[in-house]
This record gives structure tokens, C-alpha cells and sequence, in this order.
């Protein structure tokens, strides 16, 4: 089966069962500091799993694009990927665990055809905070599932994504083994004394691998032989003159070379959507991210021979599968030209790199007849230079790296930065704070100052919050003069003393923007959209789509002040302002 037909499929299934579709969030999230990249289905749908109505209603069903760095050790692999798409349904505290396992079951056997013997799924064991979950057990059993294993909550609980909030059991489903699909209830909110209480209006969200479903439905054991990577695969064949299964023989040369072909298609399809949602490569968070695997994918063709710069070409295969992605993410298409030349540039600056570590390796030598494991990891971490080129190095000169020291220092990085990400991720989500939510109108209203002041051109082209500041990218051809700063900032202070009111109203896409609210050009947004106004719904202020939230009296917000500005890339400027 191929991709395109499993999400037509489930998205129609899940609308016969009243489910309305909702389009795929951005990779990078907005306003929302707390983490780098979505990372599963429900990300972008917390405010309205802890309770804010949803302007489609309380059951949607969505296909969403995910990026999971934390896997990227696992990449080489048959079934794990840094970016993936995953189909999901959800139940705003309407369906619970009956109709939830009935309509995965339903969709397996009736829709997907997979025979019940190939599947078994896990179930919550029970500990002191919550019971078993023999609800969801039973459920299967009715339904003639004969494989039911109970795991304790490492393997089936979700949540919660801060430290308290929503959170429940899980049940897993498998294919011969391999975990596809997986149903969490969350039917529990865990409370500032870490107690467990049971929620009033319980939430479904459940989460299908899209390229793990499609090469089970294809019968293969790999997802990189499914249409969603062949075209990719394709092309590293015809490039590096190598071929991914052998089938005479596989020897290990050949499995090292399958792992190569698999990352450096991982990578680069990643790389590509990273770069459509705005990322640029750089050396902080989500562009550091970027340029790594971009990186390794290059560290990788060195395994395959392949020296010449090859990621834009890798690229363009990615971009141009119109079964599963041209066509259908316009963002892809929108920005070709750009992602092609983000890739292309960044190549050739990591050879250039690679140049100048090699040289700096080969004066060591001379110098210290040695390269020592604190030096290595300097080259790896600082200019990303590849370990393995090291020994390389020192190979030829019939030395050796002292690889212990170096991947010592290596797990101290990891764990240090590990520790941060995870504060991070913590930080945020669930405890979605006062400060942030001020910050959020903060937004609109500079926007709708910017507009006033240099003209109706200026455009939002990006924006990110932390409960310490706020930053906004704008279109915009020059710096500010210091007489243009002081008006903005008097025109977002006038309208905080006026104590403006902010609305909300649910209207339909077309309506919203016909009423002048503003909106992300090139985005995709729902069939009907929440919009909020500050100020009077007449006389607005500012007026925007958006999912919020945000104060509900602009009073409250402080003073607001602009403490930096500087480019965001060519016609664009980017500006700092904090609250007071
Ligand atoms: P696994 O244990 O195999 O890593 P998981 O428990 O991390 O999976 P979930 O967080 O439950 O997976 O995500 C829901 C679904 O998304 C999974 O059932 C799987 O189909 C898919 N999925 C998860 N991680 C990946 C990945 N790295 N690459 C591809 N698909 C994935
Ligand atoms: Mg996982």
C-alpha cells in the first residue's frame, strides 16, 4: 500500500465517525518556547486537552508532521526516523475508552485489512497511583484480541508533559511485534502534591506512524522499501553506485552501507521539512539541529564514497515525490528554491570545515606525535568533525586515539545538555503561565503597531516567547530609527493603559479573513478558526487568527519596552521587547 493511500484512508474513516480534519501544525512551535520541534500529535492540541473548546468541535483527526531528535541514535534502523508523520484522532472529553479501541480496531481489521492473529497490544498493570486498566483489556478481549500483555508506566502511561496536569494509561498496538499504533486516556490529572485525580472530562489522543503502518500494510519489514523513501534510496544508489539490498549475499560492508543509504535519507527529508517551517542552520537549538543532520548526512556518503556534494540532489528527490509530499505540503513548494540553497550552502561550508580540521589534526600530529581525546572532542563538538575521520587520520600515521577519554567527555556533553532540554520541555505546556499568555498579546499588538507605524506592508514572518521576553520577525527593508522605536512603543503602551478588552469569536476561514484579521501567508489553517480581537469588535486594534491564549484585559500587561533589534536574513528584521 502506498502512504498517501493509509492517510486518505484514515482521515476519511475518522470523518465517517464524526471527526473533523485539522491541518498539520508547523514543525517548529509558536509561541512556545519549551521545546524545539513537535514532536507527536498532540503537541499542538495541549490548551485544548486541558480544556479550551476547540473552534472544529470535540473530535478531530489530522496527519502531522513530527521530529523526534531524541531517536536519531536509533536512525540506521528499520522503523525510526527524525521526522515522521503521524496520523492521530482525538476526543476532546467527548468518546472514551470504548468508542476509542472499537474505532482502532475497526480501522485495523475492516479498513486496513490486517488479520487479527498478526496483532497484540499492552495495557497499563496498575501501581500505587492508578489501578490496572482492565477496562481497556476487556474491550480488546470483546473484540477477539488474544495478545494482551500488561506493562507498568515506563511502557504504557503518557504524561504529564510538565509536572502536573492531564495525564493516563495507554494501550499499544502491535504488528507482528512491531508497535504501530498506540491510544492514551487520559483520564487522570496529577496535582501539585503529585496526587492522581480522575478527571471529570477524560481526553482521547492517539498517535499511527505513518511509515511504519505503510510498510507493514506492504508487507516489508523495512520502512526505507516503502514509495515514501524508494525515490530517495533511489537516487544514493545512482549516486554512489552502490545498491541497498543485495541479494546474493549480505555481507557486513554491505549492512554498514545500508545504514548509510538509510540515515542520509532520513537526514536530508528532515533537513527539507525543517528548512520549509523556517529553520536556518546555525549554531543554537533548532538550527543546530539542522546542521547536524545535515552533517552526519555528509559523514555518511564518506562511507559510500560519495566526496562530491550530493545533499541538494538528495534534496530535490524529497521535494519532487509527488505521491506523498510535492503537492501536498505547500510549504515544499513554496519554498524549493530556498531549501535547495539552504542545503547546498551548508554542504559546502561543512567541506570546507572538514578541510580545515584535517589540517588542524595533521599539525597536531607533527606537534604533539599525538591527537588526545579531549583534543578530538574539541574538533567534534566545536567544528562537528566527524570521530571517526580522527582515527582515520591517526590510523595513517600508525597512531591511535584514546576513544575512552573521548567518548567520556562525549556522555558528559549529553547528559548536560539532556538535563537542559528535558527542564525545557518541563518548563512549559502544561503550566502554560501568566507571563507567557501576557507576551502572547504583547505579540499582537506590536504587529498592529509596526503596521501603523511603517505601513501596512509589514508582515509577521515569525515569532517566539519565553517568560522572559519576546521576539517578532517582521518584513521590513531597514533598521528603525530611534523616533520609529519610541512610536511603536507608545502606540503597544497607549492601547495597555486603555484596558482594552480581548475577544475571541469561532468564525469560518473565509469570513475571518474577510473581516480583516491578519494571518501567516503560506499557512494552513482549519475550516473554521478562532480570531482575536483587542479592543472593541468595531473598532479593533488588532485582529488576528490565531489559537491564543491571551489576556483577557490588556491592563494588566505592564510596560512595554523594545530592548534590541537587529536583521533576520535579507528584508527582514527581528526585534526584542519585554514587559515591564
Ligand atoms: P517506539 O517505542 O517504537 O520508539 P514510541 O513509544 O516512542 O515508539 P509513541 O510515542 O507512542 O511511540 O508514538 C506513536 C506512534 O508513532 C508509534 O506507534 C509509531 O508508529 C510512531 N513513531 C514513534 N516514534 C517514531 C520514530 N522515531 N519514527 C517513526 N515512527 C515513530
Ligand atoms: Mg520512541
Amino acid at each position: 500500500m502506498k502512504a498517501r493511500d493509509l492517510k486518505d484512508k484514515y482521515i476519511k474513516f475518522f470523518e465517517s465517525k464524526g471527526h473533523k480534519e485539522i491541518p498539520s501544525a508547523r514543525l517548529v512551535p509558536e509561541n512556545d518556547s519549551t521545546t524545539l520541534f513537535i514532536s507527536a500529535g498532540m503537541h499542538p492540541l495541549v490548551p485544548y486537552l486541558l480544556g479550551q473548546p476547540h473552534p472544529l468541535g470535540a473530535r478531530l483527526v489530522d496527519v502531522q508532521k513530527c521530529v523526534r531528535t531524541g531517536d536519531i541514535e536509533e536512525v540506521g534502523d528499520e522503523c525510526h526516523h527524525t521526522f515522521f508523520e503521524m496520523l492521530g484522532n482525538w476526543s476532546l472529553g467527548d468518546y472514551f475508552k470504548k468508542e476509542a479501541i472499537e474505532y482502532s480496531y475497526e480501522f485495523l481489521t475492516k479498513v486496513l485489512n490486517i488479520d487479527n492473529n498478526n496483532l497484540s497490544v499492552t495495557c497499563f498493570a496498575g501501581d500505587d497511583d492508578a489501578p490496572k486498566d482492565t477496562e481497556s483489556a476487556e474491550i480488546w478481549e470483546r473484540l477477539g484480541i488474544k495478545d494482551i500483555k500488561f506493562l507498568p508506566k515506563k511502557d504504557n502511561w503518557w504524561g504529564p508533559a510538565g509536572t502536573t496536569g492531564p495525564c493516563g494509561p495507554d494501550t499499544e498496538m502491535f504488528y507482528d511485534g512491531l508497535e504501530i499504533w498506540n491510544d492514551v486516556f487520559m483520564q487522570y490529572n496529577k496535582n501539585a502534591k503529585g496526587e492522581y485525580e480522575k478527571l471529570t472530562r477524560p481526553n482521547v489522543d492517539t498517535g499511527m506512524g505513518v511509515e511504519r503502518t505503510t510498510a507493514v500494510l506492504s508487507g516489508l519489514n523495512d520502512d526505507y522499501l516503502t514509495d515514501i523513501f524508494q525515490p530517495i534510496i533511489k537516487k544514493i544508489e545512482e549516486l554512489s553506485g552502490l545498491s541497498y539490498v543485495e541479494t546474493r549475499l549480505i555481507t557486513s560492508l554491505q549492512s554498514t552501507h545500508q545504514k548509510s543509504m538509510r540515515i542520509i535519507s532520513d537526514h536530508i527529508r528532515s533537513a527539507v521539512f525543517i528548512i520549509a517551517d523556517g529553520v536556518e542552520p546555525n549554531n543554537k537549538e533548532a538550527g543546530y539541529v539542522l546542521r547536524r543532520l545535515i552533517r552526519r548526512a555528509i559523514r555518511e556518503g564518506k562511507n559510500l564514497g560519495m566526496e562530491n556534494n550530493f545533499c541538494k540532489i538528495v534534496a530535490q528527490s524529497v521535494l519532487d515525490n509527488q505521491d506523498n509530499y510535492a503537492g501536498i505540503y505547500p510549504e515544499l513548494d513554496l519554498n524549493k528554491n530556498k531549501i535547495l540553497e539552504i542545503i547546498e550552502n551548508e554542504e559546502i561550508k561543512f567541506r570546507k570545515t572538514l578541510e580545515s580540521g584535517l589540517h588542524e589534526i595533521n599539525k597536531l600530529i607533527i606537534r604533539n606525535h599525538q591527537v588526545s581525546g579531549s583534543e578530538a572532542f574539541n574538533l567534534y563538538q566545536s567544528y562537528g568533525f566527524p570521530v571517526e575521520m580522527i582515527e582515520e587520520e591517526l590510523d595513517k600515521n600508525n597512531l591511535c586515539l584514546d576513544i575512552d577519554e573521548f567518548n567520556k567527555l562525549k556522555t558528559e556533553h549529553a547528559k548536560k545538555s539532556k538535563t537542559l532540554s528535558a527542564g525545557k520541555f518541563k518548563s512549559g505546556l502544561a503550566d502554560d503561565s501568566h507571563v507567557v499568555t501576557k507576551y502572547h498579546t504583547a505579540t499582537h499588538l506590536l504587529h498592529a503597531a509596526l503596521r501603523n507605524i511603517l505601513g501596512e506592508q509589514v508582515q509577521q514572518s515569525g515569532s517566539n516567547i519565553t517568560s522572559n521576553r519576546l521576539r517578532f520577525d517582521f518584513t521590513y527593508h531597514s533598521a528603525l530609527t530611534l523616533d520609529e522605536i519610541k512610536k511603536v512603543e507608545d502606540f503597544v503602551n497607549d492601547n495597555i493603559k486603555k484596558n482594552l478588552p480581548v475577544m475571541c469569536q469561532i468564525m469560518p476561514l473565509e469570513k475571518a479573513k474577510e473581516s480583516g484579521a491578519l494571518h501567516f501567508f503560506g499557512n494552513k489553517y482549519p475550516s473554521s478558526v478562532s480570531v482575536y480581537s483587542v479592543g472593541n469588535v468595531e473598532s479593533w486594534v488588532s485582529k488576528e487568527i490565531c489559537t491564543g491564549p491571551h489576556v483577557e484585559n490588556t491592563g494588566i500587561m505592564g510596560k512595554f519596552k523594545i530592548i534590541k533589534q537587529e536583521s533576520a536574513g535579507s528584508g527582514k528584521r527581528r526585534v526584542y521587547a519585554i514587559l515591564e
